[in-house]
């Protein structure tokens, strides 16, 4: 290919909800396999690719809880649903040819790998993709944070973070036709303007760590492609 990628490494978090197509509830396959191809075409340029993903197509801890049960045991769930995403999405990037790993923070022995950040690595460096699983493996967390510690831990170059739209707006761009997209934030004007990019923890430690953070629309096709190869697309968060 004569497409050079500005990224060695990368760290792509998908939301579950992105999984759902137009559905309620549960996997698209069709969803699934169109993001295999794209995953396949960054690979197929030399990218080294990590993901998370979430659980929300499936169950959060926070709508459990308010529903009456338990928060802990409800985010316990919302850990597991995201391994139900990664073990998906392994099987569609491996149908694709892609090898793959899966590693959890709650060890699954059997099913998946245990999180282990040099193995992590090694795999990375052969050109693996990785899925870490089970977000951080603590309950009160996210998965938007569990992408950002992966993502400085194993020194990718930004967190891609995939949304429904195509960045960062001044507005809801569903409600208000006036909004408009941010080309740049810094992390304190993220934080400042409450734009709900990611939750606080999320951003504070990106912050904290200098880790970019892009996001970009994923429904878009080829969008993720095109950004990796250096082309504009959603809202960039850094310095
Ligand atoms: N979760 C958790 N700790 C983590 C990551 C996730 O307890 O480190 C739980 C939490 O209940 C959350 C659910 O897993 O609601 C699914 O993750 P998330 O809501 O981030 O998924 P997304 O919105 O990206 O689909």
């Amino acid at each position: 290919s004569d497409r050079h990628s500005r990224y060695k490494r990368i760290l792509l978090k998908l939301s579950g909800e992105a999984l759902m197509g137009d559905d309620n509830f549960g996997i698209d396959p069709k969803v699934l396999n169109r993001m295999a191809l794209e995953i396949g075409q960054l690979v197929g340029i030399g990218v080294q690719v990590g993901m998370v993903i979430g659980g929300g197509n499936l169950f959060r801890g926070a709508a459990l809880s308010a529903a009456g049960m338990d928060r802990v045991t409800g985010d316990h769930m919302g850990m597991l649903a995201t391994v139900m995403n990664a073990l998906a999405m392994r099987d569609a990037l491996e149908r694709s040819n892609i090898d793959t790993r899966v590693m959890s923070a709650i060890p699954m022995s059997g099913v998946v790998d245990h999180y282990d950040r040099r193995n992590a690595m090694r795999y990375l460096n052969q050109g693996d993709v990785v899925i870490f699983a089970a977000g951080t493996g603590n309950p009160f967390f996210t998965t938007d944070s569990a992408a950002c510690l992966r993502g400085i831990e194993v020194e990718a170059d930004v967190v891609l973070k995939a949304t429904k739209v195509d960045g960062v707006y001044t507005a809801d761009p569903m409600k208000d036709p006036k909004a408009k997209r941010y080309v740049h934030l810094n992390y304190d004007e993220a934080i400042e303007k409450q734009l709900g990019v990611m939750d606080l923890t999320a951003i504070c430690l990106t912050r904290d760590h200098q880790m970019p953070v892009r996001v970009f629309n994923m429904n878009k096709p080829g969008a993720l492609v095109n950004l990796v190869v250096g082309g504009e697309e959603g809202t960039l968060i850094d310095g």
